[in-house]
């Protein structure tokens, strides 16, 4: 699944490929959106920006009317030089937005939505959003109030990926910001202190920019001294790289997302 570095560097290759260019075609091959007739509403209109809040991508165009994308498990963004081959399949694109150079593809939406600014349902899916981890604004305060109002007989690797409580944190940097602040995933958030709270968002922080500004965590993120590879995600069952000790995985949480950690560092 895409997290909140992924979208934020999308957000930033999407943005240099339309801001300040010429769009010349607008299509949405998608059935659910055939008949929606955004390339007429869209006719014209400049995309003014492109941001990310969490793992939400808002294409702003001119005239208020913003393109709202959620990847959710598997969509994609992707962005071609003009006559380049698409990474996936013509028929899995639901938006395509051409200028002189580039092609720009949502494929697989599966969350896609064309709102004005002042539109209610905006205000409210943005109010329903913890502050943004990958934002340099990290907002500390907001993030230790949201998760002191959540329920707090919950574990604290499912807390993290409730977007509601701090978002743009997936099943990767869940894993990994609980392990390099030393946090036991399975301790009830009851039992976090603020202290221990701050430590995982404090050292997921400045990775997870990283991986923003070079393209994702799989190929850039590397946590031990340049070498490449995670401390403990998809690591089930190799030894940690700190005290050897066998990293486990198990799924958690409502959705049974797994959490990899070492039994050891995280005691
Ligand atoms: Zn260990």
């Amino acid at each position: 699944m895409p997290e909140g570095d992924t979208i934020h560097n999308a957000a930033l290759r999407v943005g240099k490929a339309l801001v300040g260019s010429e769009i010349l075609e607008i299509e949405t091959p998608h059935p659910r959106h055939r008949m929606d007739r955004w390339p007429e509403r869209l006719a014209g209109r400049a995309v003014r920006s492109v941001d990310a809040r969490g793992k939400h991508l808002f294409l702003r165009f001119e005239g208020d009317l913003t393109l709202h994308s959620h990847l959710r498990m598997g969509g994609k963004w992707g962005v071609y030089e003009r006559g380049r081959r698409w990474t996936r399949s013509a028929r899995r694109a639901w938006l395509i937005i051409r200028t002189a150079g580039h092609d720009v593809v949502q494929f697989d939406g599966p969350v896609l939505e064309l709102m004005t600014d002042s539109r209610t349902r905006f205000d409210q899916l943005l109010a329903g959003l913890g502050p943004d981890i990958v934002a340099d604004d990290f907002d500390e305060r907001a993030y230790l109030a949201r998760l002191r109002e959540d329920d707090r007989t919950r574990a604290i690797g499912e807390a993290l990926l409730d977007q509601r409580n701090v978002a743009g944190i997936g099943n990767i940097w869940k894993s990994e910001g609980c392990f390099m602040a030393r946090i036991d995933p399975w301790r009830r958030t009851a039992d976090i202190s603020d202290d221990d709270a701050l430590g995982i968002a404090r050292a997921t922080h400045p990775e997870i920019q990283r991986s923003a500004r070079i393209g994702g965590p799989t190929q850039t993120y590397r946590p031990q001294a340049g070498r490449p590879g995670t401390w403990v995600y998809d690591r089930a069952g190799l030894p940690c790289r700190v005290c050897s000790t066998p990293i486990l995985a198990r799924g958690q949480g409502d959705d049974n997302r797994t959490t990899y950690w070492c039994p050891s560092c995280q005691a």
